[in-house]
């Protein structure tokens, strides 16, 4: 890749060095290094001691930090400040301040108190609460998550914010997610404590997301309603060339799609987000970035700034990017691949096994924790993937099926099997890599190979859920997974206070956990059809859509789960299951109401247009010589007569299905399974006519650019 970046030398007619790009790093955001320069050594002490060891905060510190965010926000020329908050719409919002206040003489004064910090206060009842807050109930109150940083974005200093309804439930991503961290911190601390580990205060969870995304031209999206409304294309024959020769992941990337990156690196370096790899995708016009990764709340809140990010600086290069789990039909989708470890305060990784896993107790708890929970909690992990999007990606030969498993590898399998058959296991050795080239320098090879077809991976020191639709906000995952863990910590824990901690009660409780478990383990090929037989055999769930996956949300079994861990309220789990299956039928309503449109005046128009124009030219050929066969006319026009009547069949059908929705007054998951099992079809049907049209009319006579345009219009 060449980039025109990162001189560290001088340029030839011996002018100064050109300035690092990478000094921009962090430049926007009131990070720690600011916090030491602006704020008194007590505040700046009593600030971090909430930051990295979760201590509650000094409230009389609030005017002393509002006053130095201020002072550093307005020396970058920023007037306005936000609370910037995660509701229940997956997006981030805002609402804009500016630092004006009123002084005696009626003179201005740049005004930003304790008070505006900590609390804000949007008129928020038009955002989602699944009938949390009555819509007439307009107040919400935003509140300073002091953990992540402040930071300016296009001119706005933006405070991180959790979210809450008048009486006090969460109405947002942050808040259950800073409690699930809270959460595992508390059990995975108690585990170490009881098996000899007391140093360790806090255990955070770390996260790294990487982000698959689509570039393509801005003209032509503008061109496309589905594009526009629903982010996905509804329509759409298959090009002569799809991804079938594999020639676009790692390939070279064109010169504008590495000017998009390049602003788009220096964007989020700005904002302090580590951005550090950038390829192509499987796909035409796929590409990833994923940054280093970071305490999980933080990385949460880069993550949504990253995706913003990209649709801001993909408008400037004229380009629009896409974020759906399946823009096209027939090319790959897109994911958002959640690794996942955890970390003590002193920077250890507790998946990093060393040399010896056998004798790792801590690596060995902690692994069998999430064995034990993925396999318990089987339902929570799928239905924390489950949208309509990502419906149309699982499952697929390109992204793990519905069903739950874990890969462990060959090594670590192997660990297993020997704590279950009392023996031991050889520590691993990581041999030199030879590939009989000699004038290469020799390097390690990883100690098991990967598989790309699992829906949760172990790789090597973290593990990596790889069935995230790109997106989602990494919050619901998260918040699942640091819950259920901390379930099994604490079960440990409660095992090992009764039975002791001696090395025997500790193996027999891996060896226990490891063979009531082990069901959830594969480390074969999960896209094979057997592997679905053999998961049925095994008993594990197959929630296929997220129609089937989302009730299990409150199955009594998993509130009981979250109120028992303080991650949610009743209230709050019933709203959120409430706003997902509105989400679900909403989307689908608008992707059906954008066909009808799509078909009636666009699709239907071209056809009758085209097939006319047909019709005369084999009238006009036939006046020039009576016997002109005309094939190509008539065959053709008859054809597209036949199929547009169908098609406009299928309109109605759609159109009548919708119509009856809209009588029925059942409840929600009632009316998501009707649009599951009624609406959808019938959609499919609609597009199989549509898509049969395309390729029948003249390019030029078609009303927008097709896929071959789209993939490979960059
Ligand atoms: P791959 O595509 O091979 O999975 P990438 O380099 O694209 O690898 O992404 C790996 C991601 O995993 C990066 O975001 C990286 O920072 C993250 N990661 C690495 N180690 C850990 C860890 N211990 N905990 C959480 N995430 C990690
Ligand atoms: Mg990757």
């Amino acid at each position: 890749m060449t980039r025109a970046a990162l001189p560290a030398c001088p340029n030839r007619e011996g002018a100064p060095p050109l300035d690092n790009p990478l000094s921009m790093f962090g430049s926007m955001v009131f990070g720690d290094a600011e916090m030491r320069e602006r704020l008194p050594a007590d505040v700046y002490a009593a600030l971090t001691g909430t930051i990295r060891e979760g201590k509650k905060l000094d409230a009389s510190i609030v005017d002393i930090v509002a006053e130095a965010l201020r002072d550093w926000a307005m020396s970058k020329g920023v007037t306005h400040f936000s609370h910037w908050f995660q509701p229940l719409t997956g997006v981030t919002a805002e609402k804009h301040d500016s630092f004006i206040g009123a002084d005696a003489n009626g003179g201005m004064v740049a005004k930003f108190t304790g008070k505006d910090l900590v609390r804000g206060e949007p008129d928020a009842s038009s955002l989602p609460s699944g009938g949390l807050r009555a819509t007439f109930e307009a107040r919400g109150y935003t509140a300073w998550d002091p953990t992540s940083y402040a930071f300016i974005k296009e001119g706005i200093l933006c405070i991180p914010s959790t979210f809450y309804s008048y009486g006090g439930a969460a109405l947002d991503k942050k808040t259950p997610l800073l409690r699930s961290m809270e959460c595992i911190s508390v059990q995975a601390v108690r585990l170490l404590h009881l098996i000899g580990e007391t140093g360790v205060k806090r255990v955070y969870p770390m996260l790294g997301l990487e982000q698959e995304y689509f570039l393509i031209d801005r003209d032509l999206y503008k061109q496309r309603r589905d594009l526009v409304f629903c982010g996905r294309t509804l329509f759409g024959a298959k090009p002569p060339k799809g991804q079938e020769l594999d020639d676009h992941y790692y390939g070279e990337i064109k010169p504008r799609v590495l000017g998009f990156m390049k602003e788009l690196n220096e964007e989020l370096w700005k904002l302090g987000i580590l951005a550090k790899t950038e390829h192509n995708e499987t796909a035409p016009a796929q590409h990833e970035l994923a940054p280093i990764h970071t305490t999980m709340n933080t990385a949460a809140d880069h993550n949504q700034l990253t995706m913003e990010m990209m649709r801001k600086v993909a408008e400037k290069h004229n380009f629009a990017c896409l974020l759906h789990e399946k823009p096209f039909e027939g090319v790959n989708g897109s994911a958002k691949h959640n690794n996942w470890s955890l970390s003590t305060d002193a920077g250890r990784n507790l998946f990093d096994y060393g040399k010896d896993p056998m004798r790792n107790t801590a690596f060995l708890l902690f692994l069998t924790a999430v064995i034990a929970a993925a396999d318990e909690r089987q339902d929570l992990l799928r239905l924390s993937a489950a949208g309509l999007g990502n419906d149309m990606r699982l499952g697929a030969n390109e992204a793990p099926p519905a069903i739950m498993s874990i890969y462990l590898g060959d090594e670590l399998t192997s660990v297993f099997e020997a704590i279950e058959n009392g023996a031991q296991a050889a520590p691993v050795r990581k041999t030199a890599f030879k590939n009989g080239v000699k004038t290469q320098p020799e390097f390690t090879r990883d100690t098991s190979d990967r598989n790309r077809t699992s829906p949760f991976a172990f790789t090597g020191n973290k593990l990596e859920f790889r069935m995230l639709g790109s997106s989602f906000s990494a919050s619901e995952l998260n918040i699942v997974l640091n819950t259920i863990v901390a379930e099994q910590l604490n079960a440990f824990s409660d095992r090992l206070e009764r039975d002791g901690c001696s090395e025997e009660a500790v193996m027999r409780l891996i060896r226990e956990t490891y063979k009531k478990h082990r069901r959830i383990l594969f480390n074969g090929n999960n896209y094979a059809g057997e592997w679905r037989a053999e998961a049925k055999r095994r008993r594990l769930l197959n929630l296929e859509t997220a129609v089937d996956a989302l009730p299990h949300y409150i199955s009594k079994k998993n509130i009981s789960l979250f109120i028992n861990y303080g991650i949610f309220s009743h209230e709050e789990i019933l709203s959120r299951y409430e706003v997902l299956l509105e989400g679900y039928i909403k989307a689908m309503r608008i992707e059906a109401l954008t066909m009808l449109d799509m078909a009636r005046s666009q699709i239907l128009p071209a056809a009758s247009a085209f097939s006319g124009k047909l019709a005369d030219s084999a009238l006009r050929l036939k006046t020039l010589s009576a016997d002109a066969e005309c094939a190509y006319e008539t065959d053709t026009a008859e054809r597209i007569s036949e199929l547009a009547s169908s098609l406009h069949k299928k309109a109605l059908d759609l159109d009548n299905a919708l119509r009856d929705e809209s009588g029925k007054t059942g409840d929600l998951l009632t009316n998501a399974r009707y649009y599951k099992d009624t609406v959808m079809p019938r959609m499919r049907e609609l597009r199989i006519e549509a898509d049969a049209i395309e390729p029948l009319i003249a390019r030029s006579d078609w009303p927008y650019p097709g896929y071959a345009d789209l993939l490979s219009g960059v």
